[in-house]
């Protein structure tokens, strides 16, 4: 099985970056790279088979597109090329036979999303019928690239997510006009543009961590509540992507303390997490990578945990009773595990904390 992914995943590979590529190619090169063509649409939207198309009658309607039949292990895309006047390659769009999701994009067309999270790029929703399209632009020398995705089975706007698929994108220079509609939309930050087409929104195709609901500011915070991870070599990357899996919005903790004691950000310290049920409306979870039943953290995690819940109690007034374990407001769990050494982390933090 991985190996047919990995054979469909190279094979695909070069399909991926030629769709770029092959805008401005002439007629003749293009069906070098891709073979000749199998189906045309007509400029009137009728589909003709190649050997149709060739024995078309006189006054058949011009061609608007030429679709050429790829196989990719065990993926058929299909490349539709658009050719301007000079017979010059002025639109490439590729239709996917399996849907991928934007967040597993960079794992089955790497060079697309390479490309889509350039930091120059902007990102769109564009109202289209019968749904709307997640648009990129992308700054290329020579005139900006347009992709659109067609993001199947999501008639929602609002819900366009990480999770929402993909079932294939097209890939063209602006024109002038929508060009125009972009610049707008970017000066106009979240606002929408004069006709309402076009919408900023996050880039789910740049790396870095994307909530796939709005998230909500926390009222009050009273509490921090610590973890362990209970699976080890855990990031930030991977627990995001588990709790995406839970289907939550992303990581449910705040911070993450690293085997080296490092600290890293989480879900925005603002936002109401999800790490303790019943306490998440009014808390700051923290999370240290380890599995805590068997072993014990890190001096190095340990030393950071005394200097962020020190910092954060400060920042927020929380009293030393209300820096807890997991398991003093959940019952049905060990966190942060069983030999997690919390009474000498108690007596640590209470020389460090201001007596009240
Ligand atoms: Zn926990």
């Amino acid at each position: 099985m991985l190996k047919v992914l990995l054979l469909a995943i190279l094979l695909l590979l070069p399909r991926a970056a030629a769709a770029e590529a092959a805008l401005g190619l002439s007629r003749a090169a293009a069906e070098d790279r891709f073979g000749a063509f199998s189906l045309v649409q007509a400029a009137d939207g009728t589909m003709w088979r190649r050997d149709e198309w060739l024995a078309r009658p006189a006054g058949a309607p011009a061609a608007s597109e030429y679709g050429y039949l790829t196989v990719a292990g065990d993926r058929t895309a299909a490349v539709w090329l658009t050719y301007d006047g000079q017979d010059i390659v002025s639109r490439v769009a590729v239709i996917l036979d399996k849907t991928v999701s934007f967040r597993d994009l960079g794992s089955v067309l790497p060079a697309l999303q390479a490309a889509a999270a350039d930091p120059g790029t902007n990102t769109f929703l564009l109202r289209a019928y019968p749904r709307d399209l997640l648009a990129a632009v992308i700054p290329r020398p020579g005139g900006d690239l347009l992709v659109t995705f067609d993001n199947a089975g999501r008639r929602d706007a609002t819900r366009l997510n990480t999770h929402s698929f993909v079932r294939g994108f097209t890939v063209a220079r602006l024109t002038a006009a929508e060009r125009e509609l972009m610049t707008m939309a970017d000066n106009d930050g979240a606002r929408t543009a004069r006709d309402g087409s076009w919408r900023r929104i996050e880039n789910f195709l740049a790396p870095g961590l994307h909530f796939s609901e709005q998230l909500v500011a926390r009222k009050r915070t009273d509490m921090l509540v610590i973890h362990h991870t209970k699976i080890e070599n855990m990031t930030v990357a991977s627990i995001h992507d588990l709790h995406l899996r839970n289907g939550w919005a992303g990581i449910g903790y705040h911070k993450v303390i690293l085997p080296d004691g490092s600290v890293a950000d989480g879900r925005p310290e603002y936002a109401v997490g999800a790490h303790a049920i019943g306490a998440n409306s009014h808390s700051v979870g923290i999370s240290l990578v380890g599995d805590f039943d068997v072993n014990l953290p890190s001096p190095a995690q340990m030393a950071s945990l005394l200097a962020l819940t020190a910092e954060l109690a400060g920042k927020y007034g929380v009293s030393a009773a209300n820096i807890v374990g997991h398991r003093d407001v959940y019952k049905d769990t060990t966190c942060p595990g069983r030999i997690f050494p919390w009474a000498e982390f108690k007596q640590a933090l209470a020389k460090k904390l201001p007596a009240k």
